[in-house]
């Protein structure tokens, strides 16, 4: 292939035209040369990292091939998770849009089978299964494996990972032999090149090489940091960069799990992603994270490797990889599309030379930087807040408020710059030498010593936990999660206590604040 262009393939306009409503304009380099190869008819190993496009690379030639007439399934494509088949499913169809008559259909455990089994016999041409629940459908003999022309294996590497080998050896054996089988994988470890060897047929081996692995456009930086100070040194990273979106990954699932806590503590939006999890909150995290109800991820690789979710602005290694390819597919989840992304690694004790190894493996420039200290935060809110200010005096008649500011300046022989100061101190919640009578006004709440007790007008009738509480009110006012006291739960309402000191920025932050939605009331409490 000279150019990298959709158009030069041989392939059905229609094909072309929902490229093109797609938005691709040029192949990733997987697809420059896979799918030429492919459609030639000849078995494919494909290894390239994930976010290049393998789904297309190998969608696009079943779609040419596919028969619209005959309405039995001729392509099966295998994949590890449920997550994942039903996103390939969906980039097929909407690779098969403008072809009429073409049936996609994922299949997969959780869902009732009596269901799937009536969807294929409507006539489907490509499934997408679960090695899993392929194999029942095999048992059932509701799928028909004669006319399958095509096989792919898709994170083929994962899918060994998670034990599925028997059954991709069962369901490769069960289908006829002068099929087209395609693999295609982030890594080519050596259980891969075996299943390779047995079956598949003089494959073409592509591999994206090692240099394209990195994406330019992503800033790497590291931090030698003590384990025990980890959450501290994640959260400063996160109010500094301020991603929308961010993805830790962790080692271990007890990892994930404590990490997800500790943040939740402390007021981020944060949700955990792990193998132990039930799929159907897989689902749901997923769902939330994809809409933007939770900012940060927390994984391990394999809960992670695969999902597609574009916009990730932030990577986070929580832990170091224990394997080096996997630092490139951990950072490849930001930094897509030609966007800027970010990735931050830990680095603890002597893993700085299992940094070097990646750095090396890699080549790619990872930079030390020092932890930023709680100053460089507060600096970073102080640019926040001038930004905000700038809209401010650009796009605002400051008229009226000039002349106030004037009178109190002149009243009390202060400057404006004092009263700008202390504007800015009371923004960030910096309450020292504040004046203590106003503290009082809140009378008694029925709150312990030094706290304020804040009637809110949402309860557990609305589906709230004590976790949004906390999440609104930490993540409104800015106040540390920690902070945030007893949380009492009723049915249309509910008690919260906060330090006295932040009481009346936390009723100011949650005026126009929302909890799941939900416009809400937020008031000190009257003691009965
Ligand atoms: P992989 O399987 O390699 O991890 P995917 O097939 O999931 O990657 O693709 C990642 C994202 O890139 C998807 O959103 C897909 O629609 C998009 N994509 C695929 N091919 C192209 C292309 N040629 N140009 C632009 N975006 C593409
Ligand atoms: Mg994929």
């Amino acid at each position: 292939m000279e150019t990298n262009q959709f158009k030069e393939l041989d392939i059905k306009p229609e094909i072309l035209k929902a490229i093109t409503y797609m938005g691709f304009e040029e192949m990733t380099p997987i697809q420059a040369q896979a799918i030429p190869v492919e459609l030639e008819g000849y078995d494919v190993v494909g290894q390239a990292q994930t976010g290049t496009g393998k789904t297309a690379a190998f969608a696009i030639p079943i779609l040419q091939k596919v028969n619209p007439k005959l309405k039995k399934p001729q392509a099966i494509v295998i994949c590890p998770t449920r997550e994942l088949a039903i996103q390939v499913a969906d980039e097929i169809r909407k690779l098969a849009k403008y072809l009429s008559s073409i049936k996609v259909l994922p299949i997969y455990g959780g869902q009732e089978i009596s269901k799937q089994i009536r969807s294929l016999k409507s006539g489907v041409q490509i499934v997408i299964g679960t090695p899993g629940r392929i194999m029942d459908h095999m048992r059932r003999k509701t799928v028909k494996f004669d006319e399958i022309s095509t096989v792919v294996l898709d994170e083929a590497d994962e899918m060994l990972d998670m034990g599925f080998r028997e059954d991709i050896e069962t369901i490769l054996s069960e289908i006829r032999e002068d099929r087209q089988t395609l693999l295609f994988s982030a890594t080519m470890p050596k259980p891969i090149l075996e299943l390779t060897r047995c079956y598949q047929r003089n494959p073409k081996t592509i591999k994206v090489v090692r240099k394209e692995l990195t994406v330019p456009n992503i800033t790497q930086y590291y931090y030698e940091v003590r384990p025990k100070n980890k959450g501290e040194v994640l959260c400063r990273l996160l109010d500094i960069y301020d991603p929308k979106r961010s993805v830790v990954f962790c080692n271990t699932k007890k990892g994930v799990d404590e990490l997800v806590e500790e943040l939740q503590g402390r007021g981020y939006f944060a949700e955990g992603l792990h193998g132990d999890m039930k799929q159907t909150m897989r689902d749901r995290v997923m769902r939330s994270f994809r809409n933007g109800k939770t900012d940060i991820l927390v994984a391990t690789d394999v809960a992670a490797r695969g999902i597609d979710v574009d916009d990730v602005d932030a990577v986070f290694n929580y832990d170091l990889p224990q394997d080096e390819e996997y630092y490139v597919h951990r950072i490849g989840r930001t930094g897509r599309a030609g966007k800027a992304g970010m990735a931050f690694s830990f680095v603890v004790g002597r893993e700085v030379y299992k940094l070097r190894d990646i750095k090396r493996y890699c080549k790619t420039k990872i930079k030390a930087q020092p932890i930023p200290s709680l100053n460089d935060v507060t600096e970073t809110r102080v640019e926040k807040i001038f930004d905000r200010l700038n809209s401010y005096i650009e796009n605002q008649d400051l008229g009226r408020y000039i002349n106030m500011i004037e009178n109190f300046v002149n009243e009390k022989d202060y400057t404006s710059l004092d009263v700008a100061a202390a504007f800015l101190a009371e923004t960030l919640g910096n309450n020292e030498g504040r004046d203590t009578r106003g503290q009082d006004d809140f009378g008694d709440t029925g709150a312990e010593e030094g706290m304020v007790r804040l009637f809110i007008n949402i309860g557990k009738r609305q589906g709230i936990r004590p976790g949004d509480i906390l999440g609104a009110i930490a993540g409104e006012s800015g106040i540390p999660g920690n902070l945030v006291g007893t949380i009492d739960l009723y049915d249309k309402y509910t008690f919260v206590e906060v330090p006295r000191d932040v009481a009346s920025d936390v009723l100011e932050a949650m005026k126009n604040a929302k909890i799941k939605g939900k416009v809400i009331n937020v008031e000190p409490a009257n003691r009965k």
